[in-house]
């Protein structure tokens, strides 16, 4: 680490000042540091040297994605990755911070040092860093960005900052939020972490979860969903998970609202933001043509979260949109968290001995029909935390197999590293029971859990990856939206 060095390229890239002529502040919040793009260049400068110093912290390499999510085009932000892949230690936001803010040589240089205080290190609780070998690697960090104009720009400082201290950076150049968390998580884990390898890893799971169903009834289960990707980078990254999924996969995804690079365009009235919010269709014209009989999707701009919907009825006209019916995070959480039981109860009753842990994390703004669902309909534990994927994460992974989303539709389904393993024991004596005889209905379940596993993206919510879980689950039911809508109505509530 060269922190002089560092501290001496810094002053290339001075914090701004507001009108008043005082320094600027940031603040790292749940999603990062995240304003006006064009004031941020210091901050990504310093975060490059906060993910170089927990990399070094840490042994192994860590992750920032400069990106602003749902918000407008003229903002942006960077939001540091753990080195397996989850999200920044909370007690490393105030490092972030100080580092950011550090309004001298001597104050940056201080900040640096507390961050690197062994009691500060916070490793994270999983088994598998050599950290603080006897030779440590040179702090490695792994960068993306989304399509905002400022983008470029911004990632270059951020890796001039994380160069200066003397950390070596792969630049992945465009890519969604959750799959630089991936990138990171699979290099911590020591799997191949390339683009290709994340798609193909997205698309066997989701080829074998619905092998039963594309065995037999190919053309009938086939179905196509009108994705809007709020002219993001989910669209940039759509065409590559299509091809993954090959041309005779049974779901055919049509994108809309794709055209990403296209001023003021990212997330204005499209994506899963205003859906959710608003509670009516995308505007501006992309989904003109779509039938109230569609099954739709949004996606939000770094494509982290998802929200479905079909368009109801009769109340479109030229001054208003169309409403819609919406399928929420926690709609998405009770179809998960209700494959997981199902396949369970076919597992039963000896596969996992003591039986699997499952729970469904919300936060005080899941809906009160979702848990009465969960709890009582699936009999599976409900466990609450405060809002920010930070809180239910951690929380999820206290469970065998722990499914958590938002409302929003921030979320995905955790299996812990122990269950990973017990599934794969199960898989091997069922199938080692039945000889060369046809595979039980045991087994079977068996492998669709394990196939996914690798549908889902097990670092963070990832939009791409659940619409291909949701989308295996309603094919292997043989679920439409009316049948997923029954699962509860939701109680009235607001925003
Ligand atoms: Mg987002």
């Amino acid at each position: 680490m060269d922190v002089d060095a560092f501290v001496a390229a810094s002053d290339a890239y001075p914090i701004p000042t507001s009108p008043d002529g005082a320094p600027i502040h940031f603040s790292y919040g749940t999603a990062g540091f995240r304003t006006i793009g064009d004031v941020l260049a210091s901050t990504v400068f310093r975060c490059g040297a906060v993910a170089a110093i927990r990399s070094s912290v840490t042994g192994r390499a860590t992750g920032m994605v400069v990106t602003a999510s749902h918000n407008p085009e003229r903002d942006n932000g960077v939001k540091l990755v753990d080195c397996d892949g989850g999200m920044l230690p909370v007690a490393w936001e105030r490092h972030a911070e100080e580092i950011a803010n550090a309004p001298t040589h001597d104050a940056l240089r201080a900040a640096i040092e507390l961050a690197q205080t062994p009691a500060e290190a916070h490793l994270p609780q999983h088994g598998h860093p050599p950290a603080h070998a006897p030779t440590p690697p040179p702090p490695h960090v792994f960068l993306a960005r989304d399509t905002r104009p400022t983008g470029p720009a911004l990632a270059a400082a951020a890796k001039a900052g994380a160069t200066a201290i003397g950390a070596q950076v792969t630049d992945c150049g465009l890519m969604t939020t959750p799959q630089l968390h991936y990138v990171v998580y699979a290099s911590y884990r020591n799997l191949p972490c390339d683009e290709s390898d994340y798609f193909a890893r997205l698309a066997r799971g989701f080829g074998n979860m619905v092998q039963g169903v594309a065995g037999g009834t190919t053309h009938d289960a086939a179905s196509t969903i009108v994705v809007d990707c709020a002219n993001g980078v989910g669209a940039a990254k759509l065409a590559p998970l299509r091809t993954a999924l090959g041309a005779d996969c049974v779901l055919t995804l049509d994108p809309r609202n794709y055209k990403y690079g296209r001023p003021e365009s990212l997330n204005n009235e499209v994506g899963a933001d205003f859906v959710q919010k608003e509670k009516t269709c995308p505007m501006h014209g992309g989904f003109d043509g779509v039938g109230a009989d569609a099954r739709c999707v949004s996606v939000d701009g770094d494509a982290d979260r998802l929200v479905y919907f079909r368009k109801t009825t009769g109340e479109s006209n030229e001054s208003s949109n169309d409403s819609v019916e919406l399928f929420d995070g926690d709609k998405i959480a009770a179809l998960m968290a209700t494959r997981v039981a199902d396949l369970l109860k076919r597992c039963a009753p000896n596969a996992f001995e003591p039986p699997l842990r499952v729970g469904v994390v919300q936060t005080a703004y899941a809906n009160g029909a979702s848990t009465a669902y969960v709890r009582d309909t699936l009999g599976l534990e409900v466990a609450c935390t405060a809002t920010g994927v930070k809180f239910l994460h951690p929380e999820a992974e206290k469970f065998d197999v722990g499914v958590y989303f938002e409302a929003n539709g921030h979320g995905t389904a955790v299996f812990s590293d122990q269950t990973l393993s017990h599934l794969d024991d199960a898989i091997a004596r069922a199938s080692s029971d039945e000889g060369d005889g046809e595979e039980s209905d045991q087994c079977a379940a068996l492998k669709e859990m394990k196939a996914m596993t690798e549908a889902i993206n097990p670092a963070v919510g990832d939009a791409l990856s659940g619409i291909l879980v949701v989308e295996a689950i309603l094919l292997a039911k043989g679920w439409g939206l009316d049948e997923w809508g029954d699962m509860y109505a939701d109680l009235p509530s607001k925003q």
